[in-house]
């Protein structure tokens, strides 16, 4: 199994955000130390000298450092909070899986458009849950409910939880447990490229692993902190090499001048990049860019000088299902976005699969 140690705790050097993530400031609910995990982390904590808080609970961090919101905000973004997951109730998570798993709730990419910044409003910083084994017995209960149907979770709804499984472990274990549910699957999708430690895992081909991608304009200008595109390639293929059914997720899809070569290049590099295993079993996931009123105002302020476009006149209306309208691409554009990344697509993997545009 993965674990945290000293030695596997080597950070990135500055301005390569390759290395596996550190936290700067650890707070620790006091029942997550009853926990073989909470034990384990607070040992690697202390071992590594990282400053650690009590916290009476993880929901509510009061006393967060830094000197108003945005440094409070950076700061966040580099702490992690180990606390024990109390809601065991899943919320739905279409169209990926039936069902989010929720093994962490945070992330520490700064990638601009990231719906996390709404969804957790004051409470950026990482939290992960040391009790996996009532996660994982609430997911037996779901699939048991849905029985003969297949069920299947997704578990980076909240989180990019292969950031920080060096600390957790939790996706290894959820791997192994759905391998021997002959009705459960479990995917997840990241940007970032640690999957060395889930390599050698027994996965029965159950574990869907996908990587986000994108043109090398929206890597660049918008996703500060996660890997490289080269590394997530590099990461795909060895995936791949392992047998796991793999998958790529182009989102957010965005509409900027040159977007035609960006997209096409995207799929040339995929497909030269990638080992004739990865074709087995290949899916594509397609997600247009888009933002409610009230993340364009947040990511305004977050990131004042970000080149993400975000202009309501231009964009099409429509009806957010937690309420709030939220701001798409007008019907010509997906159209021309849908179509020209799709014919991409069957050029470079005729047997790949398009599982959605949305
Ligand atoms: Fe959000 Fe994913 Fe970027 Fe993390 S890596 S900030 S979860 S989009």
């Amino acid at each position: 199994m993965t674990v945290l140690t000293p030695e596997r705790l080597v950070p990135g050097k500055p301005g390569k955000p390759t290395g596996l993530f550190i936290p700067e400031l650890v707070y620790f609910e006091p029942a997550a130390l009853s926990y073989p995990k909470g034990e384990r982390i607070m040992k690697c904590v202390r071992e590594r000298d990282i400053p650690y808080r009590m916290t009476t609970s993880h929901n509510r961090i009061t006393n967060l450092p830094g000197e108003g919101e945005l440094e409070q905000y950076k700061i966040a973004k580099r702490t992690l909070v180990v606390g024990v997951r109390k809601t065991l109730e899943f919320d739905q998570s279409k169209p990926s899986a039936e069902y989010a798993i929720p093994i962490a709730t945070g992330c520490m990419g700064h990638c601009h458009y990231c719906y996390l910044q709404t969804t957790l409003g004051a409470k950026p910083y990482i939290r992960v849950y040391v009790n996996t084994g009532d996660i994982i017995a609430a997911a037996k209960r779901y699939i048991e409910a849905r029985a003969p149907e297949i069920t299947t979770f997704e578990a980076a709804c909240t989180s990019d939880p292969l950031g920080i499984e060096h600390i957790t472990g939790s996706l290894a274990e959820l791997i192994q447990f759905m391998a021997e549910e002959p009705l459960g699957r479990l995917r997840f999708v990241t940007k970032y490229q640690h999957v060395e430690p889930l390599l050698g895992l027994a996965h029965n081909n159950h574990t869907r692993i996908r990587f986000s991608v994108n043109a090398d304009y929206v890597i660049r200008n918008f996703e500060p902190n996660t890997s490289r595109f080269e590394e997530r390639i590099e990461a795909a293929a060895q995936v791949a090499r392992a047998g796991y059914p793999l998958g790529f997720i182009i989102a957010p899809i965005i509409w900027y001048d040159g977007w035609q070569e960006g997209y096409a290049e995207l799929l040339a590099k995929l497909a030269q990049a990638l080992p004739p295993e990865a074709d087995k079993d290949l899916t594509f996931e397609m997600i247009q860019h888009r933002f409610t009123k009230t993340a364009k105002a947040i990511i305004e302020k977050r990131y004042p000088k970000t080149k993400l476009e975000m202009d309501i006149e231009k964009r099409k209306k429509k009806w957010g299902r937690w309420g709030q309208n939220k701001f798409v691409y007008q019907d010509e554009q997906q159209n021309a976005l849908r179509e020209f990344i799709t014919e991409r697509i069957f050029e470079y993997f005729p047997a790949g699969r398009i599982d959605y545009f949305t």
